[in-house]
């Protein structure tokens, strides 16, 4: 009898709101295992974080980055907290030192708004917004992170790191990212290369990587503009947008944009993948100002969870993976015409908002 397939999943619950909703997320693929079965995710449990720094001295332990490098994905609630600083002033980011350890260098967040939910802007396409960013997340401005200079406390330098090589793989999963939602959407592909070519070289030879790797996709349209016209042009019309690639830091800025645009970044599901490795957390922060008082919407979590059975699907070969993850996009979707999240006005909690979804997976 053939074995039933098994997959470890290190999860880190991390800081703030971070054991909240990831207890949220482990509740409802619990009962996606009940309604589905034949595959089991098997979770160990690591620590790390600003709370586990406090306590320790140490925010990430190796063993801990062992256990990631080691697990099939890694789970990650959020990580930070704004007063715990290592001696140098900076937070707790054990999020960015993954990315560079475990090369995760494209950052995935989809983003999209819930026709059922208030809407932010006036327009009614408001209701249509779906797109998604994709960020290089091993180099462009944040390379810099912890190599930045101060010269005689008057002067600081930072460095924006650009290479071909890192150029053309994150153009590539734009564009492999574009014809997937082509396909399983039934859109136009497009992908938007997003830059600061008129002024920065480092963005014109990014520009000019990306333009290259084009050639190869003649199915996807592909345009590129600014980064300034561009945050004005997703305040205005992000209907126009599909996917929006661009570096590291304006990446991060961008969906944190496009985030509010559906009304909260507690919808917003984020993935850090490479090519052996990949870990899946909410786009947001810890939110500490909300941590504890159970009203932290975990759908973020729960889709980042749905990116991570897409990803194991893909990468093993395992439809059923796949197919558990449409039962739990369903069930949010359809979760979120029956209650209120509290940030959209609403009185629905993590707790509400977890029953909602686990009642909509059991009647899928
Ligand atoms: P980071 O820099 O680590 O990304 P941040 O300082 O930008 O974090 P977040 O933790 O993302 O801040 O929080 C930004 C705002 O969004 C806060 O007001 C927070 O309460 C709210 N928020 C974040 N996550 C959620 C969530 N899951 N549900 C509801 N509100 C949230």
């Amino acid at each position: 009898m053939k074995k039933e397939p098994r997959f470890s999943i290190a999860v880190l619950p991390g800081d703030g709101i971070g054991p909240e909703i990831v207890a949220s997320c482990l509740e409802v693929l619990a009962a996606l295992h009940e309604r589905l079965g034949g595959i089991t995710l098997d979770y160990r449990h690591i620590e790390g974080g600003a709370a586990h720094y406090q306590k320790t001295g140490t925010a990430f332990s190796a063993d801990s980055l062992e256990q990631c490098r080691q697990a099939d994905a890694v789970l990650f609630g959020a990580i930070g907290l704004p007063d715990v600083r290592y001696p140098d002033g900076t937070e707790i980011s054990t999020q960015f030192d993954l990315r560079f350890e475990l090369d995760l260098y494209a950052g995935l967040r989809p983003i999209r708004s819930y026709p059922c939910l208030p809407r932010v802007l006036v327009d009614p396409r408001g209701a249509q917004i779906d797109l998604v960013i994709v960020r290089e997340q091993t180099e462009g401005l944040l390379y810099s992170r912890g190599r930045g200079t101060l010269e005689a406390d008057s002067i600081a330098h930072e460095t924006m790191k650009i290479s071909r090589e890192g150029s053309r793989r994150i153009s590539e999963f734009a564009f492999r990212v574009a014809e997937r939602r082509a396909r399983s959407k039934r859109r136009v592909a497009h992908v938007t290369c997003v830059d600061k070519a008129n002024v920065l070289s480092s963005m014109a030879f990014f520009r000019r990587v990306f333009t290259e790797v084009a050639g190869a996709y003649t199915a996807v349209r592909a345009d590129c503009a600014y980064i300034d016209s561009t945050a004005m042009h997703l305040v205005k019309a992000p209907w126009d947008f599909d996917v929006v690639l661009t570096e590291n830091a304006f990446g991060g800025i961008l969906s944190d944009l496009a985030a509010g645009l559906v009304g909260s970044i507690g919808l917003v599901p984020s993935a850090d993948i490479g090519d052996r490795h990949a870990v899946f957390q909410p786009a947001h922060g810890s939110a500490p100002d909300i941590a504890g008082k159970g009203v932290a919407n975990p759908v973020g979590q729960i889709l980042s969870a749905v990116l991570m059975l897409d990803w194991l699907a893909d990468r093993h070969g395992e439809p059923r993976l796949a197919h558990g993850a449409r039962i739990i996009e369903r069930a949010v979707e359809r979760a979120l015409t029956t209650i209120r999240p509290i940030e959209f006005g609403g009185k629905d909690g993590t707790s509400a908002i977890t029953k909602a979804i686990i009642t909509q997976i059991r009647k899928d």
